[in-house]
């Protein structure tokens, strides 16, 4: 696959989440968990145009994901996309003129054909997506994306297969969370069935969704108190036989230099090209 598409994550974490994923011809924003103005100013970093941008798509409720929407709303002519249970399941979303959608819906913008798939979250009806550009009747290029997510469903699995840039949830590191400061029901939430994908949970997939298409695989989601990026990278890069390449273990490629590993990060925008 040769990219036609260029992913843009400009915040993933439980402090808020905003990614931008560039077609052929227009953007989709995912989630808008940002202040617009910190929105803006994290995509003028890393040369991300949001007036490129033609629908946005919230993949559940959580504040983490939603809290900039209202605002950008305003600004805002495009389609906004989220599952009736999303749509309706807080007072603040109720007011937005959100479209309804199936968790399994599909959609073309961007010159991208998007495809919905259903996590497992503690929300009432989540969703993830897989983003391509298809050309003369093929796959040119994929980015497959699942966050939030307790595990993977079956759809997700068919979905994130064979992406050119998988973007999968390492949300923590089980001893870290097991001793960590969390209270007793935060931590059986996190590590349950519609909690967060371990590190150990991301890793375990990847053997059923590596291609020889795949070129990058961004852990995401990564808690700030469970988890250390080097632990999340660690976990990816073993499980796909990639060496570090920095002192920091955050980035790691296989010896073939096909396939890199890098993590997301709470703070600072990542750009995936
Ligand atoms: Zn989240
Ligand atoms: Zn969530």
């Amino acid at each position: 696959m040769t990219p036609r598409m260029h992913l843009y994550i400009l915040a993933s974490g439980s402090k808020g989440n905003a990614a931008v994923v560039a077609g052929p011809t227009g953007s989709i924003l995912v989630d808008c968990g940002l202040s617009r103005r910190e929105l803006h100013r994290r995509a003028e970093l890393v040369d991300c145009d949001l007036s490129r941008v033609c629908a946005i798509l919230v993949t559940h409720e959580h504040g983490d994901h939603t809290s900039g929407l209202s605002v950008i709303c305003n600004h805002f002519d495009g389609p906004i996309y989220a599952t009736k249970g999303t749509a309706t399941a807080r007072t603040h979303l109720q007011r937005l003129p959100l479209q309804a959608v199936p968790h399994s819906f599909s959609l073309d913008a961007g010159g991208m054909h998007i495809q919905a798939f259903p996590t497992s979250h503690d929300v009432a009806d989540p969703m993830c997506f897989r983003f391509e550009v298809v050309e003369n009747g093929h796959v040119a290029d994929a980015i497959g994306w699942a966050t939030d997510t307790g595990y993977l469903t079956d759809e997700a699995f068919d979905a994130l297969q064979g992406c050119r840039i998988l973007g999968i949830e390492a949300n923590h590191d089980p001893d870290m969370l097991a001793n960590g400061p969390y209270p007793y029901y935060l931590k059986a939430r996190v590590a349950g069935k519609t909690g967060h994908l371990s590190n150990e949970q991301a890793a375990q997939a990847l053997p059923r969704l590596v291609s020889p298409n795949t070129q990058a695989i961004v852990a995401m989601h990564i808690s700030e108190k469970n988890n250390q990026p080097s632990l999340a990278a660690k976990a990816l890069a073993q499980a796909v036989g990639a060496i570090f390449e920095d002192a920091a273990h955050t980035q790691a490629r296989t010896p073939d230099g096909r396939l890199g590993i890098c993590v997301s990060s709470q703070r600072k925008p990542l750009v995936i090209w």
